[in-house]
């Protein structure tokens, strides 16, 4: 028998890595030296302590059970340290808190509470793809806003047509940003705040990169600017900040009502965070950060290595000040897919085509920080020979 897909899944973007998935494949089979620069996974270990709490945890059999959908209080609390400490914005953790099963599901999920079919999501492009999937399930429409060079890869809210500000719900922003490394500052957060107010949009801010920054700068929570709270819901994890991508742990937090919604779709669909994990959590929140900032420094020297490289080649990349991503415009102007497709073939090295995070991705290339100096001066090297 076949099954008819629904039209939610049929309408998903195409996935557009099939052909260099394959050839990744084929490579590793083939037992050829690849350098993997292409997914946005930390490469180095969680930190031994947060693997300690973990394990010490689990074997508590009050853990075992099920967990509190709206996370343990210790969790919540260790969020609201967190976010004072690091930003000095004040979240009561029981209301202005919602721990999640990884970041990724809730900014899925969020859709579901204010999307009505035909309504529109503005979602920057490129971008993280659960952006548009999570609208789409909702039987909504991302419009997608281009995040262009020459506007320093933020979205220019003027070229919105007002058809679609008449339906549209949510407004994305990402800053750190994947897949560009753009950062924005404190200004333009209050231009998309007065933008919301203004077509009563609910702001989604996914926080995910706060934590990779370099040469000293310091991004900033979108809940720092005055009046944020009214319409604003934060996303983070410890994914990328503790090297715990794996765990699937973080949290939604701002606004009262938008978090305590997101929390009311989640308990129709999960049961929450195994809770030796949500302790462990605990522990790497309250921990002294000292990992955070040896893991920006270990970037910091292979974005210098790998931009120095690349810049020595001619190939004109600029060094991001946060992320662990290179985003940079292929040379000669081809096609993303085709480039990335010959760099695995003849290179070993496996980047991604920008093309798989939009339309306005076309054009570039993606690098992920993910191995160490030493392999990127390798990749340089291949990179040399074939350029
Ligand atoms: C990695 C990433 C996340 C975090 O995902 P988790 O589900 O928390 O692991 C969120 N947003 C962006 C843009 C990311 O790249």
């Amino acid at each position: 028998m076949s099954f008819e897909l629904s039209g939610r899944l049929q309408a998903l973007p195409p996935y557009l890595f099939v052909e260099i998935d394959k050839a990744k494949r084929k490579a590793r089979q083939e037992g050829r030296d690849i350098i993997d620069l292409g997914i946005g996974d930390p490469d180095q270990p969680t930190p031994r302590f947060i693997i300690d709490s973990l394990y010490q945890a689990a074997q508590n059999p009050s853990n075992h059970r099920y967990a509190l959908d709206q996370g343990m209080p210790a969790l919540r609390t260790a969020i609201a340290g967190w976010y004072d400490r690091r930003f000095a914005v004040k979240l009561d953790p029981d209301t202005e808190v919602l721990p999640l099963i990884g970041s990724k599901e809730g900014i899925a999920h969020f859709p579901l509470a204010y999307i009505n079919p035909g309504d529109y999501s503005l979602v920057p492009d490129p971008c993280y793809p659960p952006y548009k999937g999570g609208t789409i399930f909702a039987g909504g429409k991302p419009y997608l806003m281009p995040l262009l060079a020459e506007n320093q890869f933020l979205p220019d809210l003027k070229k919105i047509p007002a058809t679609v500000l008449k339906k549209a719900r949510l407004l994305y922003v990402n800053y750190p940003n994947n897949p560009t490394g753009a950062v924005c500052d404190g200004k333009f957060y209050r231009q998309i705040l007065a933008f919301a107010r203004k077509h009563k949009l609910i702001v989604i801010s996914d926080l995910a990169y706060s934590e990779m920054s370099y040469d000293g700068y310091q991004p900033m929570s979108m809940l720092e600017v005055d009046g944020a709270r009214d319409c604003v819901i934060e996303f983070h994890s410890h994914s990328k900040t503790y090297n715990m991508t794996g765990w699937r742990v973080g949290w939604a937090c701002g606004n009262k009502a938008l978090v305590a919604a997101l929390g009311k779709v989640k308990s129709n669909i999960d049961s929450g965070i195994f809770s030796a994990i949500q302790v462990a959590a605990v522990s790497a929140l309250e921990s002294d950060q000292e990992h955070v900032r040896s893991m920006s420094r270990l970037y910091q020297e292979r974005r210098d290595a790998l931009v120095d490289g690349l810049n020595g080649l001619g190939w004109k990349v600029q060094k991001p000040r946060a992320t662990f991503y290179i985003w940079a415009g292929i040379p000669g102007g081809r096609k993303s897919i085709d480039f990335a497709a010959d760099v695995l073939a003849r290179a070993d090295i496996v980047i991604t085509p920008g093309v798989g995070f939009g339309a306005a991705g076309e054009g570039y290339v993606r690098f992920a920080l993910t191995v160490d100096k030493a392999r990127m001066k390798e990749a340089v090297t291949r990179l040399r020979a074939i350029l």
